[in-house]
Formats: C-alpha cells, structure tokens, sequence
C-alpha cells in the first residue's frame, strides 16, 4: 500500500461525526463527575431555581438531572445531540463575553457518544414535550412525550461502548464523592436555586433556594464548621475588587482541596493563583501538606480577566496578578487570625471516645468508671512522656474539679476582657492549665514560647536591628565542605538576622553571635537548620521567605520551656506576651499553643447533657 503513488487512495479522511463526538468527549468527560458538572450547567444556563441529580453506583450507571428550567421546543430538542449545537453563541463576537457557563455546544453530543442518553423537554408555555434518546451516537426518533415543564438529562452506563475509558472509574464510592464535590462547589456558587442530590436511592444533599452561602455551607458541611466561619469582607476601590465569604479554623483543614472554594464572578474555579493566596494567608497557622477549608466569592471587572476557556481546566490570568494577590492575602490573613485556632475540646472528647473505641471496643465511652481516674486525666495520660502530673509543679492549685469551680473565675471577659488571671497550674513542666469563664484551657508553653520567640525575631529583624549577643568563645561546628560551600555566600545575609558565622578551615563553621532573643540556644542545630534549609529552598531562595524561614528555626531551636518549672508570675508573663501578638493560638509550624475546653464539652463528657 502508498507504493504506486498513481493508485492509491487517500491516507487522509475526514472523521466521521461519531468519531469526532467521541475524541471531543475524551476531553469534556473524563468521569461521571464531569458529566453531571456538563448537565447542572446547563440546567443553570437554563434559568432553572430546582435542580436534582440522581445518582446510581457513583454515577457510572446512572446520572440523572432535572430542572425547571426555560425548557426546550421541539426543533431545539431535535438539535441537541448534535455537535457544535449551542443556543449560547451566535457570533465569533460572543466569545469576549460569554455568561454562561458552558457555550461549545460539545457536551451533550459528546456524552451521547459514550453512554445511552435520554433527553425530555418541555417548554413553559407547551402543553407536551419531547423525548430524544442517543444510544452511542445514533441519535433516535424525536418523540411527543408528556412531562413537567423544563428539562430532564438522563444518562445510563456511561462508556459502555469505550471498555478501555471504563476501566480507568475508580470505585462508585469515590466517583461519588468526585460528584457530590462538583454539585456541592455549584450549589455554594448558585445562591437562589435549590439543589437536591441523591445517590442509589438516598438523600446526599438538601439545598433550598433561599439560602445563603453561609446556610449552604451548613447544610452540605455542618454545624461544626459552620459555626467555627469567620467572615471575610474586603474591597479595593480603585481595582474593583471585591472578597467575600468564609475561613474555617486550620483544624478544619485537609489533605484534599475538596473543601476549598473560589468562586469567580459567580463561577466556581481551581486555579493556582488563588490557592496560593490561601496557603499564604494561613501561612504559620497550617501544618505543611494540609489545605484550609475556606469559601470565597472574588468578585472583578471582567475585563481584568482572561477565563481559559477550556472546558475541563478553570485557569484564569489576571490582568493585575501582584496587586491582587496582596489584597486577597491580607484580607485572608486578617480573618484568619480571628478563628479560633485553640481545638476545641469537643472534637477532643470526639477523638479520645474513638481511640478507645479502637483500643477497647467495651468501652466505647470514656468516662466510663473506670477510664477517668485522677491519675490518668484524658489529656496527659498518653502524651505526656514520663509522668504525668508533676507534684511540685508551682503553684499548686487544683483542676476546676465542678461547676462552681470553674464559675468562681470572674465572669466579664470574653474577646479582650481577659485579664488572664490565675491560678495556673503547671503539668508535667510542659503544660499550663487555666480556668476559663466558660472552661478551661490547657497551654503548651513552648509551643507559646516558640511563636513569642518567632513574632518578637521577625519584629527586630523587620526593624533592621537585631540584638546579638556574641559568644564569649566562638561555637565549632563541624559541617561537611559542600556545606560550607552553600553557607557561604549568605553569610551576610544571616547576619542581618543576628545569626554571625564565619567559615573556619575548610569543614568547620565558627559561630560569633547569635539572636540575642533566643534562650539557651543549641549553636550547631541551627547551623546544620541552615544548610538542610538552604538544600530545600535551592540556590538562590526569595530573601523573604529566607527570612521567615530560618527566623523559624531559630525560634525552635532556643525555646526550651518545655521541661522548665514557671512561678506564676512568669507563667503570667508569658501569657500576656502572647497576648499582644497578632495571634499566640499556634506554634511556627502551626501546632495549636492551646486547647480549649467548654463547659458544655465537660458536662458531655460526664453525661450531665
Ligand atoms: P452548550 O451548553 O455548550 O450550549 P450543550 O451540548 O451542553 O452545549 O447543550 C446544547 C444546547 O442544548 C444548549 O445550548 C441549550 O440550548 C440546550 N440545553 C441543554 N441542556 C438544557 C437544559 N437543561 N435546559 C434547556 N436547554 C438545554
Ligand atoms: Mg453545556
């Protein structure tokens, strides 16, 4: 074949349309989540204010969506199958300013080629409406069929013509959860339209159409995150740019971005930029690797937009990326500050019920007789190592052991009104213990002491004199050559922050001087912090982010509190300078400082409610 050039047919042809739905349907469905996001948009474009999704085994067999939308006629269900059929642009012009959500005309015939669809439709103003079905790309007969006004998309088993494509689903439990994210991101994003979601049979999402995203989050998420919201609200004139919505407390946060939400102009997106705005506006209040859970609505010109119209990615550009980013992470951080970070401790009573679950199935409750014996209290017991309470910790005041106890401390205080009274009592040298108008809370105080430390390095570094105190005799530090090769040329950049080296010989680093902050400082772990640092980061990190960086370190290898016996008054110093920071309720790597336990926490756990 292709040897006699005179005889042989043509290599190129035109693919036929099945085949072309069929690749195009390669890029918009990928899974079932993607087709219930395809079939919801457009129940949106629609105009509907009800929209229910139903689901069978993670929506492979499956996918149902129902709205009341504006409906179709007969012709428009006659075309709607067929590729590049869209009501939604007309003109090469529409493009610059598209609404709505989707506009390709590529999905309904594209997942009419993988799965047996159905399709019914009726008009507000038609007495009947009209059925079509598209088994694989052979598009049947349109049918006069009754039904209520709007729409109806039904898709059964899906890619079960493209075997190959169907073996890449995962488990219907975890293509479910893909769907159920995708419907909950629209129906926070859809304020004003009801949503309903059911899988095999059962209730998985209840939203009416008055609610607003505070109540949405409520309803698909709870009342525990719900409740722990604090509020973001900010606006930048000039830019017209506008943030609202929610942060969550860093315990809410996960490994997954499922519970990270930016809404775009009324449209719900993944995109970079913002996701790094969030990691930066929780940054020092999140352990590395974990996502916060937040909400937000960015609200712009969209002229200062480009959306990537790609139908499965949502990238955008921002015409002013750096101004914008600024604003949204101050605005985070601010709000992020005013969560309460201290855990707690219900989901504490929650997760110490679920460990001894797992530890011992018969006693499932843990104030059970029994398992609360004064000398196992629920927090040391386990992870304190050593003893658990230390008998000549100062000063000797006893646990809050009832009520009146605990409302003994005087009642005025709340946000600011604390005065941060006594009696404190120290555990293990590692822990302080105070009461609460309303409970109690358990301090770890190096984990204060560390961001004390960090807050107090940043704020005389940013003043551009740290306070040095040189070593009477320089410190050797052994290190290997390559090393020493990296430390070197920032040694003067270390030195602005207070840290003075000076390479002696050829493996060994002489320490000069160090942050005068910093308590019983341990001289070669900070050097060896520096180089591992300077390996992570590259050779040439951002000077910020340096600083941050190795201020860190610095912190937490000086504060050695834990292990050290506090008086009173120093247990009361320290607290009162955590008090005057922007925010003492987690450690620089984002530990909690504190844990806090309510009254109605202590009356659930010994069964009083
Ligand atoms: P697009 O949404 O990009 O236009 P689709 O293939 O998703 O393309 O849909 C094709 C057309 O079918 C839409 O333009 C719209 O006119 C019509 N349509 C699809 N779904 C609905 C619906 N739920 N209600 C009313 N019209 C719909
Ligand atoms: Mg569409």
């Amino acid at each position: 074949m292709g040897q006699e050039i005179e005889t042989s047919a043509a290599q190129i042809e035109v693919l036929g349309e099945h085949v072309r739905n069929q690749i195009a349907a390669g890029e918009v469905v990928e899974r079932p989540a993607s087709v219930v996001k395809e079939l919801v948009e457009n129940a949106l474009d629609a105009g509907a204010t009800h929209i229910e999704v139903a689901l069978e085994e993670g929506g492979a067999r499956l996918v149902r969506v129902t709205d009341n939308g504006c409906g179709m006629g007969q012709i428009d269900v006659g075309r709607a199958f067929l590729a590049h059929a869209t009501s939604k642009l007309r003109l090469p012009e529409d493009l610059v300013h598209i609404a709505s959500l989707g506009f390709r005309g590529e999905a309904l015939a594209s997942i009419g080629s993988i799965a047996r669809t159905q399709l019914l439709s009726r008009t507000h103003d038609a007495e009947l409406g009209w059925r079509v079905e598209d088994e694989g790309g052979r598009i049947g007969e349109l049918v006069e069929a009754g039904c209520p006004a709007g729409t109806m998309v039904e898709v059964r088993d899906l890619f079960y013509n493209t075997p190959a494509r169907r073996r890449f689903l995962k488990r219907a439990s975890t293509e479910f959860a893909r769907c159920l994210d995708v419907v909950q991101r629209l129906a926070l994003a859809h304020e004003g339209v009801a949503f309903v979601m059911t899988h095999d049979g059962k209730r998985v999402l209840d939203v009416e159409a008055e609610m607003d995203l505070a109540a949405r989050v409520r309803r698909a998420f709870g009342a525990e995150l719900a409740d722990a919201l604090v509020p973001v609200e900010a606006t930048h004139e000039a830019a017209k740019v506008r943030l609202a919505g929610y942060v969550a407390p860093p315990r809410f946060s996960r490994r997954d971005t499922s519970r990270q939400m930016w809404f775009l102009n009324g449209r719900y997106l993944r995109d970079k930029v913002l996701s790094r705005c969030l990691k930066e506006g929780y940054r020092g209040f999140l352990v590395e690797g974990r996502q916060p859970t937040a909400f937000l609505h960015l609200h712009l010109d969209p002229s200062t937009v480009d959306v990537n119209v790609s139908p499965t990615k949502s990238e955008v550009r921002f015409r002013e990326q750096r101004q914008l980013f600024g604003f949204c992470v101050n605005a985070l951080r601010e709000a992020v500050a005013k969560t309460d970070i201290a855990t707690p401790g219900e989901s504490m009573v929650r997760s110490m019920e679920r460990r001894l679950v797992r530890e011992d199935p018969n006693q499932a409750r843990f104030s059970e007789p029994g398992v609360l014996t004064p000398s196992s209290p629920p927090i040391t017991a386990r992870d304190v190592p050593g003893r658990a309470f230390e008998p000549d910790a100062r000063p000797p005041a006893p646990l809050p052991s009832s009520d009146d106890a605990v409302c003994a401390v005087p009642a005025a205080m709340g946000e600011g009104g604390d005065d941060l009274a006594g009696p404190y009592l120290q555990v293990a040298r590692t822990y302080l213990v105070r009461a609460l108008p309303d409970g109690f809370e358990i301090i770890d105080q190096h984990a204060l002491h560390e961001r004390i430390t960090l807050e107090d390095l940043r704020a005389e570094v940013m003043a551009g004199r740290p306070e040095v105190q040189r070593l009477l005799v320089p410190e050797l530090v052994d290190v290997a050559k390559a090393e020493l090769a990296r430390l070197k040329p920032r040694i003067e950049e270390f030195a602005e922050m207070g840290i003075e080296l000076e390479p002696f010989g050829e493996a060994t680093v002489a320490v000069h001087g160090l942050p005068a902050r910093l308590k019983k400082p341990d001289a070669g772990g900070l050097v060896r912090d520096l180089i591992a640092l300077l390996e992570e980061k590259g050779e040439t990190p951002r000077l910020d982010d340096l600083v941050e960086e190795v201020l860190h370190r610095c912190a937490c290898r000086s504060s050695v509190m834990a292990g050290d016996a506090l008086c009173e008054e120093e247990i009361r110093a320290l607290l009162e300078r955590g008090r005057a920071l922007e925010s003492d309720q987690t450690c620089p790597h984002a530990r909690p400082t504190r844990v806090r336990f309510a009254l109605e926490d202590l009356e659930k756990a010994f069964h009083r409610r």
